[in-house]
């Protein structure tokens, strides 16, 4: 059987290679004998496989080092209350932009800690586009942080790299960002952001573990008391280690970690790009197929599209998995198609797709 083609959102497609280093290492991790799943999270070498995760992360991130790079659990959904909690004091203000369903449920749970304003939202025309009028007259002096998600999964929005150069050059204050979805994915000013926060599921391993950098600076502040697991502080000072990590995901993780590294970022963000044109170029060369996001804020990993006629919707997918396509049905909330194209996704399998959607259109002409 020819391995299908993996469009799914997340947990997402990770490099054949990865997969096969992570099944040896099932039976028999890193010449041990022992199984990954079986090992003590304090053994020499997971401790080993924690390290060199953590500094492949600074190095191919380029971050200097008042930054701290350590792996929790709970997802990026933890994140969207650790965040707040441990930065937002209850009489401040955190900023957000509202440009997708991830970045209005960090905005819900910023809200329980202390005040959050809105800079700009794009919720009344489903997310089709980053809002940027904001930019103009950004007054940043006032916030505890400011809060950007760079890639709308969901939705298929991000931000492009001018845009975010843009605001990196405008902000001052404190910068944290959801890059759950496209970290690893492009040459960008990592360094800048105060705090980046990822689940691996998307780009770079399986569900079950989360990246967290943080500028040392920030585990200064202290809003309010917390508990130890929910302290950024303490994961810092145990090194990823305080309680059990998740060891097989943090460990996948590093395999890909490792592909990442030896492809480079730079030629990773190459591939994605043509990728993306790729993909793109078919939607809009089709009268039946449309995209759905603003052209300059279409996202290079979630390429969401729909039908213009909405009944043949079903037919596609159908087609789509006879053709060895799969995973491409969009979120439950938006409807259409989305065809995740993560990093770990080879330029044939979007020509397949974009093969696939030439041949719907020709039969239904
Ligand atoms: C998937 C996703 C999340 C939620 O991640 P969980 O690990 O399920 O909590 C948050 N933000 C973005 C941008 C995502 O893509």
């Amino acid at each position: 059987m020819n391995k299908p083609y993996n469009f799914f959102s997340g947990p997402a497609i990770l490099p054949e290679s990865v997969l096969q280093k992570a099944a040896d290492a099932i039976h028999n991790f890193e010449g041990t004998g022992l199984s990954i799943l079986e090992i003590s999270h304090r053994s020499k070498p997971f401790v080993a496989a924690m390290e060199e995760a953590r500094t492949l992360v600074k190095q191919l991130l380029k971050l200097d080092d008042s930054k701290e790079v350590f792996f929790l659990q709970g997802g990026a959904s933890l994140q969207f209350c650790m965040v707040p909690y441990n930065l937002l004091g209850a009489n401040e203000t955190a900023a957000y932009l509202d440009t997708g369903h991830w970045a209005h449920e960090a905005i819900k749970e910023a809200a329980r800690f202390g005040n959050t304003k809105i800079l700009g939202s794009s919720a009344d025309v489903n997310y089709n586009y980053i809002p940027k009028k904001w930019l103009q007259d950004f007054d940043d002096a006032n916030f505890a942080y400011t809060h950007i998600t760079t890639n709308n999964t969901i939705y298929g929005n991000q931000w492009s790299s001018t845009l975010l150069n843009d605001f990196i050059a405008k902000a001052k204050g404190v910068l944290v960002a959801d890059m759950s979805s496209d970290i690893f994915s492009r040459e960008i000013d990592y360094n800048r952001f105060d705090l980046i926060y990822a689940g691996a599921q998307k780009n770079m391993g399986p569900a079950g573990a989360t990246l967290v950098v943080i500028h040392k600076d920030l585990l200064k502040k202290k809003v309010r008391d917390s508990p130890a697991m929910l302290d950024y502080s303490t994961h810092v000072a145990k090194e990823s280690m305080h309680n059990t990590p998740s060891v097989f995901a943090v460990y996948v993780s590093l395999l890909t970690l490792r592909w990442i590294d030896a492809k480079g970022l730079d030629a990773i963000e190459k591939e994605n790009d043509i990728k993306a044109q790729t993909l793109y170029r078919a939607i809009d060369a089709s009268t039946i197929f449309e995209g759905t996001v603003q052209h300059e804020d279409r996202s290079k990993m979630n390429v969401c599209f729909r039908l213009k006629d909405k009944s043949q919707e079903a037919q596609f997918l159908k087609f789509a998995e006879e053709n060895n396509l799969f995973g491409l049905a969009g979120h439950r909330s938006v409807g259409g198609f989305r065809a995740s194209i993560y990093n770990a996704m080879p330029l044939e399998g979007v020509q397949h797709l974009v093969k696939a959607i030439q041949e719907f259109e020709n039969k239904n002409l």
